[in-house]
């Protein structure tokens, strides 16, 4: 096969959620449909428990699941298909936005009773930052829900973008009939508690007689009024629009009875992009140049500490990677080659001879990589889009144990490049802090120090609002903040102007007073 077609048969995405939507649930039915296991509770779900922060071997324990289920590629017709696995608890949100970066598009599960959640809302802002194309299932239809309508609103006003119904539920909880598959135009027939991956009934036109037979007058009546009221409002599904992020279309199921899942699979492989072009710092990557190119957007760590390797995670951004062939490590500026990059094909980890544009590999790893770092054949070339976001909790991190400064600050450093949480030193006291999006994280961190590292840190309070990055084209202006403000001036681990916030107001007041100033909420402006 050409790299041409190897690339546009690749579809490479991540399903999100706001936890117990039934991620997990899709996850195992797809994979399911590809064949890539045969049973129903393979997958497992590396939802890291809220009990979990008071019991380490259930976190490593989850920790060891989720590398297995990081990439999960397996083939559906001529696709090649890659989900990447997001973690559901969302004190690991940061780790769920860099995976974003390296999909092509996304899967929203929408549970029909809850609607839009927290998570939901905020994973789909990361979407929209980068026009990243999303499709919605509204999920749990064997269950008593919102009514699909004011549910389409919902979807239009919380997520910000609009949506096009491509397949309409016939009601639902226990009077659930199917749905009638708009894109494809036929009919599915739900029977409770079948796990079936039920033949459909093709049904052109919703007007025929046929239609009372198969799901009796009231919901035929029902849908066609449905399907009256839907052509008047929405427009016509426009790929276009889709796949420029500006329009998602909306399927209806059940997961768990595997119901509606095909039809969503089946319209996602026509619909969902292959690998798109990525802008480097230098210029656009086209998937389809010969010339290997791709990222490093995930590093995941061995626990076991007599083994300290790492995995780093690659997405490929053009041509082809191969196996024992030299590769340039562009930050450190040497070539490098790997002699067992794996790739994961249902569910087996296993290593490859080659990969193509939309391909994640695995490298093993001992420290070379951090995250954002740019692998190719040669060409100088930086990868944009990496983005880090302002915290929501700050900790000084200070030394418990001074005859280990050397193996603390080591294991900050790493620990920080694999992406675990923010680093910030603050420019007028020196001291260190480390930001995260939750509780959890810190716990990590200590635990990882002392287990890893045989380092041992403690956290101090520190009472802050945001960090944000800053920059102007004033340098006079710039300089007069930075000393007005040096006692909260700091920077992150790439040397970047950070100030830190105590309080929204203090914030506000620095906006207002500094005109020529840019705050920024998250690294990437
Ligand atoms: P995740 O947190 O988003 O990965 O959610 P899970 O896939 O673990 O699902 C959460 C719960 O919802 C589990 O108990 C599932 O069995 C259940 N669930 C998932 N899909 C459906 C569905 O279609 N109908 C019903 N009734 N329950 C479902």
């Amino acid at each position: 096969m050409s790299l041409q077609s190897e690339i546009l048969r690749r579809r490479t995405f991540a399903i999100i959620s706001h936890p117990d939507a039934g991620k997990t649930t899709l996850t195992e039915k797809l994979l399911l449909f590809g064949g890539a296991i045969h049973v129903a509770g393979a997958v497992k779900s590396n939802k890291i428990k809220k009990t979990a922060t008071s019991d380490w071997m259930e976190i490593e324990k989850q920790r060891g699941i989720s590398v297995a289920t990081s990439v999960m590629g397996f083939e559906y017709r001529d696709y090649k298909i890659n989900i990447l696995d997001t973690p559901g608890h969302q004190d690991f949100a940061e780790d769920t936005y860099r995976t974003l970066t390296a999909v092509d598009s996304v899967i929203i599960v929408v549970d029909t009773a809850k609607g839009v959640e927290a998570q939901t809302r905020k994973l789909m802002e990361v979407c929209r930052m980068r026009n990243t194309p999303v499709m919605i299932f509204v999920n749990k239809m064997d269950r008593e829900g919102k009514d699909a309508f004011d549910l389409l609103d919902e979807l239009e006003a919380e997520l910000g973008i609009a949506v096009r119904p491509l397949s309409w539920p016939i009601n639902q909880g226990f009077s659930f009939k199917g749905v009638y598959n708009i894109y494809k135009e036929n009919l599915q027939l739900f029977t409770p508690n079948k796990q079936s991956i039920g033949e459909s009934v093709a049904f052109s036109d919703i007007n025929s007689p046929e239609l009372e037979k198969y799901v009796g007058e009231h919901n035929a009546v029902k849908l066609r009024e449905d399907m009256e009221l839907i052509n008047g409002v929405y427009s016509e599904f426009d790929n276009e629009k889709y796949l420029a992020g500006q329009l998602a279309p909306v399927f209806f199921g059940s997961a768990l009875n595997n119901f509606g899942v095909k039809e969503l699979l089946d319209c996602f492989v026509e619909i969902a992009p292959s690998p798109r072009p990525i802008q480097s710092q230098e210029r656009e990557v086209n998937p389809f140049e010969e010339a290997f190119s791709g990222f490093i957007f995930k590093i995941h760590a061995n626990m076991d500490p007599n083994h300290r390797s790492c995995i780093a995670f690659v997405k490929i951004c053009s041509g082809k990677f191969e196996r024992n062939v030299n590769y340039k490590h562009i930050r450190h500026g040497k070539m490098m080659r790997f002699s067992s990059p794996t790739a994961f094909m249902a569910q087996k980890k296993e290593t490859v001879d080659e990969a193509y544009a939309g391909d994640i590999v695995g490298l093993p790893d001992t420290g070379n990589f951090k995250i954002g770092d740019t692998l190719t054949g040669g060409e100088n070339l930086h990868f944009k889009g990496i983005p880090s976001f302002s915290p929501e909790m700050f900790k000084y991190i200070e030394n418990a144990d001074p005859m280990k400064t050397k193996q603390l600050d080591k294991g900050i450093n790493q620990l920080m490049d694999e992406g675990v949480a923010q680093l910030f030193t603050n420019q007028y006291n020196g001291r260190k802090i480390i930001g995260t999006v939750g509780q959890l994280q810190f716990e990590v961190i200590q635990y990882r120090l002392l287990h890893e590292y045989n380092a041992q840190c403690r956290w101090e309070p520190i009472s802050l609002y945001k960090a944000c990055w800053i920059e102007s084209d004033d340098a006079t202006e710039l300089d007069n903040f930075k000393k007005r403000k040096a006692q909260y001036m700091a920077k992150d681990k790439e040397g970047r102007d950070v100030f830190l916030a105590d309080s929204g107001y203090v914030l506000q007041m620095a906006q207002n007073d500094f005109k020529n100033i840019r705050f920024h909420f998250a690294s990437e402006f």
